[in-house]
């Protein structure tokens, strides 16, 4: 039988793609219910609108918070609080002052408190992290340009204060930069391109540096791209080995040879995380991430509609 009873808080686009089928095929795991205010008839498990009913009739050994940002930290405090260890979805929360929140608190009560960067999981990531490790970073260009009608079908909250606008995916590259560099990364300039529809940017542009690295660390996010989306970031490493990350980091190419996938596949990876957190009583914070989209806002020059 499985040892973690886990119920899942937000049942929107990423339950359902991605945590529904990763704890289904993890044996450490055994979903027990899910809770959603808009009620879903096809979740195979009891259903609640209110997650505070869920976890006084259910008892779960964890949660996995599928909400957006703005809501996760109430709600995580509830959970740690009745007794459950916590996964949370990317980012922990909407400030870095609600993460160091509920990190407090996971440590005071001795509860599993789980800040997922989901991309970081691919196994191609942890193969580039390996060689910038051995031959340290000179240069890390990040290109993340995709169709928000495509990827954020009705999701009014993105553009929302709090809602995250274009670092709601963008978030994710710098996750894996974060993984990959030897040293804290930090915001030199940055550019965001406003829409009236919105307080969020739909693109952005920053100029970063890291100790050690002597050449260019930039990023550009754009949710305007139309076609095929492109989720790269090419790094040349202080041996001039040539890294190139593509597909949200599932799929990494050295220098000119074909590019390889590998691994069981980023959410598969991050339950299996999860389970060892939870069985050694353990928590997991990173909010590097976090801190410089947060810096980013602090610098960056506003283009206008
Ligand atoms: P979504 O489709 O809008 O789903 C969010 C769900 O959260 C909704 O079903 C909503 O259900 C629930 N919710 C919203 N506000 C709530 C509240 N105050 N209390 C309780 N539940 C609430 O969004 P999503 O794309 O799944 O994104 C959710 C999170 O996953 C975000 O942080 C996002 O960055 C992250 N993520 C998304 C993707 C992706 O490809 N979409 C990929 C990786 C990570 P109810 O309104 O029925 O309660």
């Amino acid at each position: 039988m499985a040892d973690i009873r886990i119920a899942i808080i937000g049942f929107g686009k990423i339950a359902r793609d991605q945590h529904i089928p990763a704890i289904a095929a993890d044996p450490a795991f055994a979903l027990v219910a899910v809770a959603t205010r808009a009620g879903a008839e096809d979740a195979g498990v009891p259903v609640y609108r209110d997650y505070r009913e869920m976890l006084a009739s259910i008892r779960p050994d964890a949660v996995a918070i599928c909400t957006p940002p703005g809501p996760r930290h109430a709600i995580a405090r509830y959970c740690l609080e009745a007794g459950a260890d916590a996964l949370l979805e990317k980012p922990p929360g909407a400030t870095l002052g609600e993460v160091a929140d509920l990190a407090a608190l996971a440590s005071r009560l001795g509860r599993s408190l789980f800040t997922t960067w989901h991309a970081q999981f691919n196994a191609p990531v942890a193969r580039a992290a390996e060689v910038v490790a051995r031959e340290g970073l000179r240069a890390l260009r990040i290109e993340w340009l995709e169709d928000v009608e495509k990827w954020h079908p009705g999701q009014d909250w993105i553009w929302q204060a709090g809602g995250f606008g274009v670092f709601d995916a963008g978030i994710n590259a710098l996750s894996i930069a974060t993984r990959l560099a030897p040293a804290p990364l930090l915001v030199r300039s940055a550019e965001l391109v406003m829409e009236a529809r919105g307080q969020q940017p739909a693109a952005a542009r920053l100029e970063m540096a890291c100790a050690d690295a002597n050449g260019r660390i930039e990023a550009h996010m754009d949710w305007r791209h139309k076609g095929q989306e492109r989720w790269t970031i090419a790094i040349e490493t202080g041996a001039g080995t040539r890294l190139l990350l593509s597909d949200g980091g599932a799929m990494l190419q050295i220098n000119d040879d074909s590019p390889i996938a590998g691994g069981a596949g980023e959410y598969p990876a991050l339950y299996a995380r999860f389970a060892e957190l939870v069985a050694t009583r353990r928590s997991h914070i990173d909010t590097e991430p976090l801190r410089i989209v947060a810096d980013t806002l602090l610098l960056a020059r506003r283009i206008l509609p």
